[in-house]
């Protein structure tokens, strides 16, 4: 695998036996405010709960040391860590994101540019020519996701981020998806990652958080910071602690996770009643070979599938399964599926019979055996 090591990073990072009682696990500091000292100063390092805890600092230092940045920001939402990032534009900038991002991503961008008198440019990030001509002319951001929720397409990270940085641009990549197990963005120049923490991160559907990693900019992420505390949307210690206790497992998950994504998707492939797989591990994947070489831990554990026989053969398909669960989201130890058109709502460029699968960490021959029987 790619990165020898990851595991003991995932357990060991910014975590050590705590030094009052000894304590394993890390304790969770509730306390809004800290003790100054006689002199009045705080050699602890603490002061109140919205500018700093020992949970939030445990959290934020992992996921910085994951991703190999200087630091990182934790928020109370994957959105919220977009939202810090999306103040960097300001009135008459550009923004240039994927057409096929995330929706509640898109939703935001277009509303923040709305409101910012700011430009938002759409494209498709497979073709890097018209993220060229998008860029032309000088952008702030370009927001790269790779891969694609839910198309699964792949962008190449660092021809993308050349092209970026030849417009003077700030360069994001939401690696929700791949998480630090399967692609390192700033390996391929990327400036900042965001996360949706409540995903892979806490891989266990109960916990919402994201945080935005910072390569080697260090004014960046001061900004960045005092946005978290402008803001007041730090992530809550009990929070902070859920996620870094997960964190501990995410290799373990995630490897798991996508090779019994793999198996699945194999599966699906040869299946007859199913039109088309979108799984960047299928060798007939348009994105296969790219992402073979920016995703050396693996290829990820989401994948969509279209149903032959339309939206009704899809939601039939979905209403039958007994492992997977009909429910939004993705990333947790137990698989999901989900029509995505449905809460695309209107407008939604997914198409109609197809189904999202975000495989979970059960017997990928249990997995296979409720698709066999859902899809008949
Ligand atoms: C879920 C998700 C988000 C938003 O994160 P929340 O924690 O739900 O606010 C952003 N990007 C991607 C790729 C996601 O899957």
């Amino acid at each position: 695998m790619q990165r020898s090591g990851l595991n003991t990073l995932c357990v060991h990072a910014a975590h050590a036996p705590d030094t009052a009682v000894g304590a394993i696990a890390e304790p969770i500091y509730l306390s809004t405010t800290f003790e100054r000292d006689a002199a009045g100063a705080y050699p602890r390092g603490y002061r109140y709960g919205r500018e700093g805890t020992p949970n939030r600092a445990a959290v934020e230092s992992c996921l910085a040391a994951l991703e190999g940045g200087i630091g990182a920001v934790a928020f109370a939402s994957g959105l919220a860590a977009n939202m810090a990032v999306l103040d960097l534009l300001g009135k008459g900038e550009r923004l240039v994101a994927q057409r096929e991002a995330y929706y509640g991503s898109l939703k935001q961008f277009g509303e923040v540019a709305r409101h910012r008198g700011a430009q938002l440019q759409l494209v498709d990030f497979r073709d890097l020519s018209a993220v060229e001509a998008a860029v032309a002319g000088g952008a702030r951001l370009l927001w790269i996701e790779t891969p694609t929720n839910p198309l699964l397409n792949i962008t190449d990270l660092k021809r993308a981020a050349e092209i970026g940085h030849g417009a003077g641009a700030l360069v994001v990549c939401d690696n929700t998806f791949a998480t630090p197990v399967c692609q390192h963005p700033f390996r391929f120049g990327v400036d900042l990652v965001v996360h949706s923490g409540s995903k892979y991160l806490g891989g266990h559907s109960d916990v919402l958080s994201g945080a935005v990693v910072v390569r080697e900019d260090a004014t960046l992420l001061e900004r960045l910071q005092s946005w978290q505390r402008m803001a007041g949307a730090p992530l809550a210690p009990f929070d902070c602690w859920l996620l870094r206790r997960s964190i501990a497992t995410l290799a373990l998950r995630v490897r798991a996770q996508c090779q019994g994504a793999l198996r699945v998707a194999e599966f699906l492939a040869g299946h007859a009643a199913v039109e088309r797989v979108f799984y960047p591990g299928l060798p007939a994947h348009p994105g296969h070979a790219l992402a073979a070489t920016q995703m050396p831990g693996g290829f990820g554990a989401m994948l969509s599938v279209c149903i032959a026989g339309g939206a009704d053969a899809a939601l039939r398909t979905a209403s039958r399964t007994h492992l997977f669960t009909r429910a939004t989201s993705l990333g947790g130890v137990e698989s999901l599926i989900e029509h995505r058109a449905s809460i695309e709502g209107p407008g939604t460029r997914t198409p109609e019979n197809l189904l999202r699968l975000s495989i979970g960490i059960e017997e990928p021959e249990d997995l296979v055996e409720d698709l066999a029987q859902a899809l008949g």
